[in-house]
């Protein structure tokens, strides 16, 4: 064990098998057939499990490198041995977002073709809707229930061998496949541990989806690459977070907006133990300032992660002794980032100016997924600009004060307007459409869609159901625009732009 593993990935943890054995690697709660039950599986007892799957996948599916393993499920500890077990067998994991449609998900399935889907019983009727030539689905109990034979030869896999692929929606509206390499994935986890300044008998509590870096790669699997416990429950649940920090005395966990409210409004919290805390990272989306405030006043400090599927994600980040001093700041680029805030013309902006935030590291993405493989596709010299603007104080500290990209972030999760003007502009009667996000108490923003009727009988007799029926069936419901605006016409530029700024200081009642 340990030596022949030539997976960087796989070799960490065959390495931690013997190092930290018996310390415990996962604790998970919420298993469909024990939801309250804390199945704890040490380091050592993680990589038989490995090798148990690893097993499972070359004989029953014959997985070789470079084959992608597709998962649809709620967070499962299974998750993370596959996703390991893939890496030695040079193979490609692929975590799904079960809040997407069918269609959707689809065409993220036509785009990756995946040899194998892994679902859970929960998202067992989605798996079986999805098609695509090859293409095999598994219950996730499957992989570890049977003993498969050992000893199969192992593939060499090297550091630069693709071992991540996950989907992000475009401003085009189509989905993109963000790829990870192994040597990717260690050095976003070299970002998080010098982020988290991970110690010895650190526990880290797991709650939001592996499905997203933010779940997977913000705190997760750069812990146990630490050889840090990790407390994994299947979905967030504002009482069961609170419960399990006193339970399991965590003493880190990764929230967003919309979860740091639901653990401030919830009954229990002004009683709830949670010394145990050193502190709560948080990201996806600027955090509303009170909400910072209220963990602070309980002695709780917020640092924050900043960063994209394509980056890893961690790239900015606010440590959490710096948390206090610099509220509402992102932070500083990692130690091995480059981050430049650029104006249109790509020149860098001077101190205190808002520019486009691009990254260049070791855990920004290989490229976009290319059934060809072709290197380095969305990337300009191993740039990556983010659409997000950003702008930096004289110490270096960066704060994200907008977005220059279309996209709306509703409770933790991207929302294109593109996809759902495309889908709107096809309904008949809809002339012309935008999709805007507006402010919300809740969940941050949430989309709005203000539609534009046509002028013959389809666009008189049409109606606001008829256009939600339209959508239900074709976005996932988060994407599902809460109000619809009916207007006579919508502000545009000289080019024929749509002036979203205009819409939407006409919907807020504010200034463009
Ligand atoms: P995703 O690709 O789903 O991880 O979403 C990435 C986007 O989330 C970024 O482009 C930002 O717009 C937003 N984001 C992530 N982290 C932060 C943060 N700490 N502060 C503000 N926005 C963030």
């Amino acid at each position: 064990m340990g030596a022949e593993e030539t997976s960087p990935i796989a070799a960490r943890f065959a390495q931690l098998a013997q190092t930290h054995g018996t310390q415990t690697a996962i604790a998970f709660r919420g298993d469909e057939q024990r939801p309250d039950h804390l199945f704890t599986h040490d380091f050592a007892k993680f990589w038989r499990r490995v090798e148990r799957v690893t097993a499972h996948l070359q004989a029953s599916w014959q997985i070789q490198p470079g084959d992608r393993v597709a998962w649809l499920g709620l967070n499962h500890e299974l998750q993370l041995v596959a996703l390991v077990a893939c890496a030695r067998l040079g193979a490609i994991f692929m975590p799904l977002n079960f809040r997407l449609a069918v269609a959707e998900l689809q065409q993220v399935l036509n785009d990756a073709t995946p040899s194998l889907l892994v679902h859970d019983s929960l998202h067992a009727p989605v798996a079986a809707a999805l098609t695509g030539a090859g293409l095999c689905r598994t219950h996730l109990d499957a992989l570890i229930a049977s003993a498969a034979p050992r000893g199969l030869p192992m593939p060499e896999v090297p550091g630069d061998a693709p071992v991540l692929l996950v989907y992000t929606s475009g401003t085009t509206g189509l989905p993109k496949g963000a790829v990870h390499t192994q040597d990717n994935l260690l050095a976003n986890a070299r970002a998080s541990q010098a982020a988290h300044g991970f110690v010895d008998g650190d526990k880290v509590l797991s709650t939001l989806p592996m499905f997203h870096v933010g779940g997977l790669c913000i705190q997760t699997l750069p812990a146990l690459l630490a050889g840090v416990s990790v407390v994994l429950h299947a979905r967030f649940d504002a009482g069961a977070w609170l419960d399990e920090v006193d339970a399991s005395q965590t003493s880190l966990s990764l929230l967003v907006p919309a979860t740091l409210r639901a653990v401030l409004d919830h009954p229990r919290w002004p009683l709830a133990q949670l010394s145990s805390l050193r502190g709560v990272m948080a990201g996806s989306s600027t955090i509303p300032a009170a909400y910072l405030q209220a963990f602070h006043d309980r002695g709780i400090p917020v640092g924050q992660i900043y960063g994209t599927t394509e980056t890893g994600p961690v790239s900015i980040v606010l440590r959490l002794e710096q948390a206090a001093a610099r509220m509402g700041s992102t932070g500083w680029p990692h130690a091995e980032a480059q981050v430049a805030l650029r104006n249109e013309r790509g020149e860098q902006v001077p101190v205190g100016q808002a520019g486009e935030v691009c990254i260049r590291a070791p855990n920004v993405m290989r490229g976009y997924w290319q059934a060809d493989g072709a290197v380095g596709v969305g990337l300009q010299d191993g740039w990556f600009c983010t659409g997000d603007l950003g702008q930096q104080a004289e110490d270096g500290c960066i704060t994200i004060v907008g977005r220059s990209k279309d996209m709306v972030i509703s409770g933790g999760e991207n929302i294109y307007p593109a996809e759902i003007e495309n889908l709107l502009i096809t309904l008949p009667g809809v002339a012309e459409c935008a999709v805007l996000g507006l402010p919300d108490v809740r969940w941050g923003e949430v989309p709005v869609a203000v539609l534009v009727r046509s002028k013959d009988a389809a666009g008189q007799s049409l109606t606001p159901e008829a256009v939600m029926q339209h959508l239900q069936s074709r976005i996932a419901r988060f994407k599902l625009p809460r109000r619809l605006v009916w207007l006579d016409s919508l502000p545009k530029s000289a080019l024929g732009k749509v002036q979203k700024p205009l819409l939407q200081a006409r919907l807020t009642g504010t200034n463009p």
